[in-house]
């Protein structure tokens, strides 16, 4: 776990500004998804470091608090000595914080609180093992009713969603120049490796993101419970880039490989 610039986490202006602008509201509930190893937790913890004030609280199992200076007040997951989520909630350091992050939300039940201390006027930054945005906003439909989330309040009260998966890059040192016959616009390819990249052929990594603000259309089809694949293609007539789509402009700056992209 670190804290990147917004450049090293491969945000392109237009989706951090979107970022930004959520974390702004100073209320609400924010997702950021990806499966594991994706660094969404990166990604969360930045923004995270960038809200500007006091009144900030971590809650994760391990303590992380240290990134983020000794005015933000850490509260640590420990479910085998009875500290769970709920009760991390309604420690006195989470009820005064304006600003809480939440090291994930694992289930309807985890997402329901956080949702309640969010609707209550607190600004909570999620995390959810979801593969991309729409994905992630039909699990969250789906979990909602009978003891799960109220699905109104959660469309009134989820105001953003980013999802991302890490894209190796190719070695500076022994990358090939794609050939322009390949249409794909890809720089390069993969290198047969080199001392630089220990053989591997990539050295270091980018992030495909989508990032999906929360619409008056995306929050109906969230309480209507509607599949991923109906959300996708609303977010993406709405003006969401898809996570394909920013791979593909990734590869096409030379950042990343068609290799790479398929592996989404
Ligand atoms: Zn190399």
């Amino acid at each position: 776990m670190q804290l990147l610039t917004i450049e090293e986490l491969g945000l392109e202006k237009s989706e951090w500004t979107a970022i930004e602008t959520a974390l702004t509201a100073g209320r609400g509930l924010v997702v950021f998804a990806g499966i594991g190893g994706s660094g969404k937790a990166n990604t969360q913890h930045t923004a995270f470091s960038k809200i500007s004030g006091p009144g900030k609280c971590l809650i994760a199992g391990e303590d992380v608090a240290t990134l983020h200076g000794p005015s933000t007040n850490f509260i640590k997951l420990e479910p085998g000595a009875g500290r769970n989520l709920a009760g991390a909630f309604k420690a006195e350091a989470a009820k005064a914080a304006k600003s809480i992050l939440v090291d994930g939300l694992q289930n309807a039940m985890e997402v329901d609180i956080a949702l309640k201390a969010a609707a209550a006027g607190h600004l909570v930054l999620g995390t959810m093992d979801t593969p991309d945005t729409a994905a992630t906003l039909a699990a969250l439909g789906a979990m909602c009713g009978n003891s799960g989330p109220d699905a109104a309040l959660l469309a009134s009260t989820l105001t953003l969603v980013t999802a991302q998966r890490l894209l190796r890059r190719p070695c500076r040192d022994c990358a090939v120049p794609a050939g322009d016959g390949k249409g794909d616009g890809a720089k390069f390819e993969k290198g047969s490796g080199c001392a630089t990249c220990n053989q591997s052929g990539y050295k270091g990594r980018t992030a495909a993101y989508e990032v999906m603000p929360m619409t008056p259309a995306l929050a109906a089809l969230l309480k209507a419970k509607a599949g991923a694949a109906a959300i996708h293609a609303q977010a993406v007539k709405e003006g969401m880039r898809s996570m394909r789509d920013a791979a593909l402009a990734k590869m096409r700056q030379g950042l990343t490989t068609m290799a790479e992209v398929r592996t989404l």
